[in-house]
């Protein structure tokens, strides 16, 4: 061949470019436009997804521990990166907490270790229950807690041997599709199939509804409202639904007063109230309420008094009875500022004495406003304290020393997480014993979900042999 200047410059163009492809390849998918798992179109998404599910469900275990394993890795440098990103998208909830919740679901988020077979034996054989993967999940998440439910369903659902489709909420659009985009990376370092987690480019509730119809998709799982628990419950597929809670916290005359009001004060100002486990309103004999109140105002607790005040601060974060969007996961400073008080950061709760009838009490408001409830009792306490948390079997929070009460609270007030003297997210293994999950589903009772959850019970038997009994 005669290798003249032009030619070797149009081999040297195109060698450049096919080195390119070979660079790129990493980054967008070789059957469509997606990139790290972000597709235009949901039918796409899930078909990718099937694909990949199929691999991974055809190699080995330690594939996923690999994959779940460099999650943790990955993932634990973006957590200020993720935290900044929701607040500044959804304008709701603090920075320090948000990096906290996603430092804890990183770390105690369990993985394949999960998945426990169970086995009986006898003179008939063997049979072996295991837990095996759905397929392909689709996950719907939340505007409160974004990127820290991508990452704890990603590691759970993965697992379980299973590939997610996540619609989340549009007004967490970026948050969302940046932890897609990172654990996309994430499963590629751990040599996993492409588009194992994808999403779509504009989730909306449309698009949602396509994911929920499309008959590859076996599972679903909702964390969010009531609206969207009833909708995948509806759905005729197999569901997990995490909702609405508007957690109690009771604290009777027994209790370390000073520590229940630090706990409470701790717990509902955690992320500007956000989590579902939070303390929504306090429940309090009456001998104590006082003193409590007095103690909460000494840790960042801020005592509203005046009734003109407090009715003018319902009218600003309600609207026709729902939460006012542009107050939830606001600071109390921000709030208080435009209910014309001034205050300074140190103040991270508003507190109200209302009745136990007052929407405070009654409504899920995902702010830092606290409501009081007097009792005369303990036992009113307990029934006051089931009243308001309306049967959804969600989270309560008990300050007592009284073991009679302790038990009783626990027994009746049937939620999912019951905390004894602490603050709420000690219920999500932040400074309490069990794994961390922020999709807690009362309504289909899984509870604090974990792989297993995400996984089908089967059996297979072994007909006349293999027991060694
Ligand atoms: P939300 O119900 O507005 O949205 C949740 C998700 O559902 C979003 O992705 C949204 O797009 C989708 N959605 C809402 N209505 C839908 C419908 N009719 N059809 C299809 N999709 C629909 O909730 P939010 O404001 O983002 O989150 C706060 C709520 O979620 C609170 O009630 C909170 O208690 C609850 N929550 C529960 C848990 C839990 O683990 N139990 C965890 C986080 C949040």
């Amino acid at each position: 061949m005669n290798l003249d200047t032009n030619n070797m410059e149009a081999i040297v163009a195109m060698l450049m470019k096919e080195l390119k492809k070979v660079e790129n390849k990493e980054e967008a998918c070789s059957c469509c436009e997606a990139k790290n798992g972000v597709f235009h179109s949901m039918d796409e998404a899930i078909a990718a997804a099937k694909k990949a599910q199929a691999t991974l469900f055809a190699s080995r275990l330690e594939l996923r521990e690999r994959i779940v394993n460099s999650i943790r890795e990955t993932l634990k440098d973006y957590t200020l990166e993720l935290a900044e990103l929701g607040v500044s998208e959804t304008g709701m909830g603090r920075v320090a907490d948000k990096k906290l919740k996603h430092e804890v679901t990183i770390a105690k988020t369990p993985g394949v270790e999960d998945l426990k077979a169970f086995a009986y034996s006898g003179d008939d054989g063997l049979t072996v229950m295991e837990l095996s993967p759905y397929g392909v999940i689709g996950a719907i998440t939340p505007s409160t807690n974004p990127s820290e439910t991508i990452i704890c369903n990603s590691i759970g659902m993965i697992a379980a041997g299973n590939a997610i489709v996540f619609a989340p909420h549009p007004g967490a659009k970026r948050t969302s599709i940046r932890t897609v985009e990172l654990i996309n990376e994430a499963v590629r370092k751990a040599g996993g199939p492409e588009n194992l987690v994808v999403t779509i480019d504009e989730p909306s509730i449309e698009n949602t509804n396509k994911m929920m119809e499309n008959p590859n998709i076996k599972m679903l799982v909702a964390t969010g409202g009531p609206g969207v628990v009833k909708s995948v419950m509806s759905s005729g597929k197999k569901a997990i639904g995490a909702g609405a809670g508007n957690p109690p916290v009771l604290v009777d005359e027994t209790a370390d007063i000073e520590k229940a009001a630090k706990d409470i004060v701790a717990g509902c100002s955690f992320d500007n109230n956000l989590p579902c486990i939070a303390e929504k309103e306090v429940v309090a004999v009456d001998s104590i309420a006082d003193y409590l109140i007095f103690e909460m105002q000494k840790n960042g607790a801020y005592l509203l008094k005046d009734e003109a005040l407090i009715e003018k601060l319902v009218g600003m974060v309600l609207t026709n009875g729902s939460p006012n969007r542009s107050y939830v996961g606001r600071d109390a400073k921000v709030i208080l500022k435009d209910l014309g008080i001034q205050v300074g950061d140190e103040i991270k709760v508003i507190l109200a004495e209302t009745t136990k009838d007052h929407p405070f009490a009654q409504k899920e408001l995902l702010m830092p406003i606290l409501p009081v409830v007097r009792v005369k009792n303990a036992l009113e306490g307990i029934e006051v304290s089931k009243e308001l948390e309306h049967g959804l079997r969600h989270t309560a929070m008990i300050h007592s020393k009284n073991i009679d009460i302790l038990s009783k609270y626990a027994r009746e007030m049937e939620t999912t997480i019951l905390v004894k003297n602490g603050p709420s997210y000690a219920g999500i293994g932040v400074g309490g014993e069990g794994h961390t999950t922020f999709t807690i589903a009362g309504p289909t009772g899984e509870g604090l979900t974990s792989a297993r959850s995400f996984a089908r019970n089967r059996r297979c038997v072994l007909v006349g042999a293999l027991s060694i009994k």
